[in-house]
C-alpha cells in the first residue's frame, strides 16, 4: 500500500530537550531582543527555523567516526577518507580542506577575481557575492526569469538564463570573465533547483568560449533529487550518479558542508587545474592550516566523509524533500501566499502578501517573523527590505524586490508533528492578520543590518 504519511527514515537515539515557553514569556523575550530574532537566545526558541547551515543532526556512524578521528597534523586517515570521497564525487584531483564555505570561496574568488574582473551566475549567494565584490570584481545574477515570478509552477525555477549568458559574454568579452558560477540548489533564488540539461548547456557555453565553470555543490544532492524525479533521462540514474555527472561538466567546485555534507562546520574547494590549486594551496596554508586539514579537526573530516556518503541515500532525499514540499503545499491549501513549487531546504512565505495594509517601510517581513515567535515560538528569516533594503540621502528606503520570510529545514532535526505545529501556528496568524501592524527600525549597524538591528513596533 501506498502511504500518505511520511515517516522519517530514522529512529530517534539521542534526543535535545526544547524549553517549552507560553506566549506571555515570548513577549517578555522578544521586547528584550527588541524584536529581532537574531538576538534571541536559542534556548528561547521551541521550532528553529532560522537557517538549514551546520544545524543537521548527525547519525550513529558519524558520531562514532568522530570517535575514530585521526588528529595527526599531516595525512591523517582522516583526511585521507575525506579526500577520496570528495574526489568520487568531484572528480577533481585536487581537494583542498577548508573551515566552512566562505573560507573555499575567498581562497578560489581572491585568485581569479580582482578589479576589472566579472563573475557570472544563477544567482551569487551572498557570501559568494560578499568574496567577488572584496577582491574588486563584480558579480552579476542572470536567473531565468521565471526565477522570480513565486506562483508560477515549472520544475527547475533554479536555472541559469543561457541566452543572457552568451548576450554577457559578447558584451563583456570573454578575457573580463573570471568565471561562471552555478550555484545548485539555487539558494538565493528560493532554494529551486538546477535541471542537468541547463548544466550541460552553460558548460558548453564556458568551453566554446574558454572560460571556467564553478559548481557551487552546497546543496547538490537535494539538487539531484529533483533532476532524478522530473527531469527525462535520469529516472534509472542514481542520486550520486546524477550529482558526479553534474561536478563533471564544472571546472570545480565550492561547498559548504554545512549543508549536503550533514555536519555542523567543514567545507572544501575541488578543483581539476593544477596551477590554480597550488596558488590556492599556498595561501590556505597561511591562512585555514596545513594542506591535509584546512581549519578542521580529523573528527570533523571523519562526520563529513560519512555525511557526504549518506546523503544520497534514497530514502534520506525523498523524505527530506517530500517534508519541505509537505509544509509548503499545506501552507499553501490554508490561503498563505508561499513560492510555489517548494525548494529543497527552504519554505518562503511572501509577506506583502500576508499582510498587504502593512507598507513596506513598516517591514511586513519582520511582522510575520515576530509573530511566529510570539505565537508559536518559531524562529525565522527575513529576507526581505530589512535584509536587502537601503536608504536614500534623504533617509528613505529604497525597498528590496520582495518580501519574503524563510522557513529553512534543518537536516533530520524536526519530525512531521514541529512542521504540523508550524501549520497550526499560522491558521492562528492568519484569524489575526487585520490587526497586525509593522515595524520601525530604531538602531542600524552599517553593514548586514538584519543580524543586529533593533526594532519597535508602530
Ligand atoms: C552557505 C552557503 C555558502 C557559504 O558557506 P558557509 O559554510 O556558510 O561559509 C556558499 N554558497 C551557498 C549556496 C550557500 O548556501
Amino acid at each position: 500500500m501506498q502511504h500518505k504519511t511520511i515517516i522519517e527514515p530514522f529512529r530517534i537515539k539521542v534526543v535535545e530537550k526544547i524549553r517549552m515557553t507560553d506566549e506571555a514569556e515570548r513577549i517578555a523575550f522578544l521586547k528584550q531582543a527588541q524584536y529581532n530574532p537574531f538576538l534571541l537566545h536559542s534556548s528561547e526558541v521551541l521550532i528553529d527555523l532560522l537557517t538549514d547551515s551546520g544545524t543537521s543532526a548527525m547519525s550513529a556512524e558519524q558520531w562514532s567516526g568522530i570517535m575514530r578521528g585521526d588528529e595527526s597534523y599531516a595525512g591523517a586517515s582522516s583526511w585521507l577518507r575525506m579526500e577520496a570521497v570528495i574526489k568520487d564525487l568531484t572528480g577533481c584531483p585536487y581537494i583542498l580542506p577548508t573551515h566552512q564555505g566562505r573560507a573555499a570561496e575567498h581562497l578560489l574568488y581572491a585568485r581569479l577575481g580582482g578589479p576589472g574582473k566579472i563573475f557570472l551566475s544563477n544567482t551569487h549567494f551572498d557570501t559568494t557575492r560578499a568574496n567577488i565584490e572584496f577582491s574588486g570584481a563584480t558579480a552579476i545574477d542572470i536567473p531565468v526569469p521565471e526565477n522570480k515570478q513565486t506562483d508560477l509552477l515549472l520544475p527547475f525555477k533554479g536555472n541559469l538564463d543561457t541566452e543572457a549568458l552568451k548576450k554577457q559574454i559578447e558584451l563583456l568579452k570573454p578575457e573580463n570573465i573570471a568565471g561562471v558560477i552555478l550555484t545548485v540548489t539555487n539558494n538565493s533564488g528560493g532554494g529551486q533547483p538546477v535541471s542537468m540539461a541547463n548544466a550541460k548547456e552553460v558548460s558548453a557555453i564556458c568551453k566554446q568560449h574558454g572560460i571556467r565553470m564553478i559548481l557551487d555543490a552546497c546543496r547538490i544532492a537535494e539538487n539531484a533529487w529533483f533532476i532524478k524525479n522530473q527531469e527525462a533521462g535520469y529516472e534509472n540514474k542514481s542520486y550520486k550518479e546524477i550529482a558526479q555527472e553534474m561536478c563533471a561538466l564544472a571546472d570545480g567546485c565550492v561547498m559548504s558542508a554545512k549543508k549536503d555534507a550533514l555536519v555542523n562546520m567543514g567545507g572544501f574547494l575541488a578543483l581539476k587545474d593544477l596551477d590554480l590549486a597550488l596558488q590556492c594551496r599556498t595561501v590556505l596554508i597561511i591562512t585555514e592550516g596545513y594542506a591535509t586539514y584546512g581549519g578542521l579537526s580529523g573528527r570533523d573530516m571523519e562526520a563529513i566523509a560519512t555525511g557526504l556518503q549518506e546523503v544520497f541515500e534514497p530514502d534520506y532525499l525523498d523524505y527530506r524533500i517530500k517534508s519541505t514540499a509537505y509544509l509548503c503545499n499545506h501552507l499553501h491549501d490554508l490561503g498563505v501566499p508561499v513560492v510555489r513549487p517548494a525548494g529543497g531546504h527552504a519554505v518562503y512565505v511572501d509577506a506583502k502578501q500576508f499582510y498587504p495594509h502593512i507598507p513596506v517601510h513598516q517591514f511586513p517581513g519582520q511582522a510575520l517573523v515576530c509573530q511566529l515567535y510570539l505565537k508559536g515560538g518559531i524562529r525565522t528569516c527575513e529576507i526581505g527590505s530589512v535584509m536587502f533594503g537601503k536608504n536614500d540621502e534623504n533617509g528613505n528606503l529604497i525597498p528590496a524586490a520582495m518580501e519574503l520570510v524563510r522557513l529553512a529545514i534543518p537536516r533530520r532535526v524536526y519530525t512531521q508533528s514541529h512542521l504540523d505545529y508550524v501549520i497550526e501556528t499560522f491558521e492562528e496568524l492568519l484569524k489575526h492578520r487585520k490587526n497586525t501592524g509593522g515595524f520601525k527600525i530604531t538602531y542600524e549597524p552599517p553593514f548586514l543590518r538584519h543580524f543586529t538591528a533593533r526594532f519597535e513596533p508602530v
